[in-house]
């Protein structure tokens, strides 16, 4: 049967109650399981998370949902503003099809349509095109609050060290009233972002341009300052397009795409091949053939959208520079010149799309594991004309999203850390950067704190296995009628 699922626009409050409803019909979350544990009198946490974005609160949903409780999931940013959607994402509405379940962990009721519905009724479903990008912010921020989510805002976590083998403590940052904590946990997941293990890219022959003259798309720029200025944006991603729009939009004079390849990409690789197979799959792949997947996608580039790129062009004065790589920059009075293999062209500003690089040195809450860290390329030589400088940094991780180390018993905490953002992509696949497969992701992940926690813990539960006394008989269930031996060989007998 193919029946259509019975969405109203009957309001949060009833979908809240639905989702109570659900969760109480799979018994969600299940009771906590895992012993309290104490470092010098002070409460450990089972699993900090750090990130409350998109893969920060799945993973924290993914915890509870295990019935591991003692988590709490810190971020930097204000509540409501954290990760890329209404700060520096400057896109209309997401890429993604509104139909994705992304977050939704299998619950119907979590999900963006019946979010959606919900509110604005099934008409209005069936009329929407592609999700606006504030509404999947507003979206992120029920779904913390409907699934009580222990979630601090406006925290940084600034450090990281190993007090032990089983045991990590971070710094955080109040970033409200400027004091710091020291908190203890088992298990840390970074759930960081897109730059979670570096920061946002440009050629390094940018650095020494003043900073007055440029920025990277992922900044926070001054749109309104740039009105009546000739703008160039570098690169030709999702990024890009959406800056340069912004820019047009807020009235600059000119803005010029430079592009260094000669066409623009035009069909998204990955997303073409998605399935549960490769969701499932791509972790059981080889070396080789995780390289060898990821290394056609990039090299193949992801399109910038249609949308986002007709923003662009439907503004005469927003124009396209295809082949023309950047090979330097210089300052001329209150004009910055790109030179490039097409010639030098002078623009007031310039904003850098030009994506993210790992780099952990960008990362003070690494510092103490930087050098600890394994690599693909400590590990994998590809073949020739297979290299890649994005893949070749990416880290090395384990079965659970977990760190592994450069060199093997030097740093065992390490595994204690899980690196549950973009840059797991070649260990993973895309479960930990993207809406698609981000519950699959979270779920992982969650299993294999769950597992590890369970191991470390094993004379604990073994003692409670022994000490468990709770009958399920009471002992008059049965009579014992071993006095009727005999007369069963008797029986035979005859
Ligand atoms: C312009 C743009 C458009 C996109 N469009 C789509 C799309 O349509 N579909 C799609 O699937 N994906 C899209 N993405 C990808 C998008 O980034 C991810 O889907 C999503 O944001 C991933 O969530 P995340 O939790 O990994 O990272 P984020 O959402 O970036 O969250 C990371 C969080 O970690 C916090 N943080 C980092 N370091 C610390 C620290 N030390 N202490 C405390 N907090 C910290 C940050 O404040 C941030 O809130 C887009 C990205 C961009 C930039």
């Amino acid at each position: 049967m193919n029946a259509q699922p019975t969405l109203s626009a009957a309001g949060l409050a009833n979908l809240e109650q639905r989702l109570a409803e659900d969760l109480s019909l799979l018994e969600l979350p299940p009771k906590e399981w895992v012993p309290v544990s104490e470092h010098y009198g002070q409460r450990v946490y089972d699993a900090v998370v750090i990130g409350a974005g998109m893969c920060g609160l799945v993973a924290t949903a993914s915890l509870k949902m295990l019935g591991i409780r003692n988590v709490l999931c810190l971020d930097r940013a204000p509540r409501g503003l954290e990760g890329p959607w209404v700060t520096y994402a400057r896109m209309e509405t997401l890429r993604s099809p509104k139909i994705l379940t992304g977050p939704a962990l299998g619950l119907p009721s979590l999900t963006f349509r019946a979010w959606y519905v919900a509110q604005f009724g099934a008409q209005a479903w069936e009329a929407l095109g592609k999700i606006p990008k504030g509404q999947w912010m507003d979206y992120l921020v029920w779904y913390r609050k409907a699934l009580d989510l222990p979630v601090r805002n406006r925290v940084a976590v600034t450090d990281l060290e190993a007090v032990s083998d089983d045991l990590i403590a971070l710094t955080a940052a109040d970033l409200e009233n400027g004091s710091n904590e020291r908190l203890y946990a088992r298990h840390v997941v970074l759930a960081t972002g897109r730059d979670g293990l570096g920061s946002g890219y440009v050629p390094p022959f940018v650095e020494k341009l003043d900073r007055r003259f440029w920025a990277h798309s992922a900044d926070d720029i001054d749109f309104a300052a740039l009105k009546g200025k000739r703008v160039a944006v570098v690169g030709a991603g999702a990024s890009a397009m959406d800056n340069a729009a912004t820019a047009l939009e807020a009235g600059a004079a000119g803005v010029d795409m430079i592009i260094r390849r000669k066409d623009l990409p035009r069909i998204n690789k990955f997303t073409g091949i998605s399935s549960h197979g490769v969701v499932h799959g791509f972790a059981g792949l080889s070396d080789d053939w995780k390289w060898k997947f990821l290394q056609h996608t990039l090299g193949a580039q992801t399109p910038p959208p249609r949308d986002s790129t007709l923003r662009v062009s439907r503004h005469p004065n927003g124009r396209f520079f295809l082949g023309t790589g950047v090979n330097g920059v210089r300052e001329e009075g209150d004009r910055v010149v790109l030179e490039t293999a097409r010639g030098d062209m002078a623009y007031d500003f310039v904003i850098f799309a030009t994506g993210f690089n790992v780099d952990l040195a960008e990362r003070p809450e690494l510092k103490n594991f930087a050098s600890e860290i394994r690599f693909w390329s400590d590990v994998y030589r590809p073949e020739e004309g297979m290299e890649n400088g994005e893949l070749a940094t990416s880290p090395y991780l384990g079965p659970d999203f977990e760190f592994t180390e450069k060199v093997p018993g030097s740093s065992p905490a390490l595994r204690l850390i899980h690196c549950f953002n973009y840059p797991a992509s070649l260990s993973h696949g895309k479960l930990s950067g993207d809406i698609p497969a981000v519950s699959d992701g979270g779920r992982r992940l969650a299993r294999g704190i769950a597992r590890s926690l369970f191991v470390a813990d094993r004379q604990i539960h073994f003692d409670n296995l022994v000490a468990y006394e709770t009958p399920e008989l009471q002992g008059d269930e049965w009579t014992d009628s071993a006095d009727l031996i005999p007369t069963l060989m008797k029986g035979a007998a005859e």
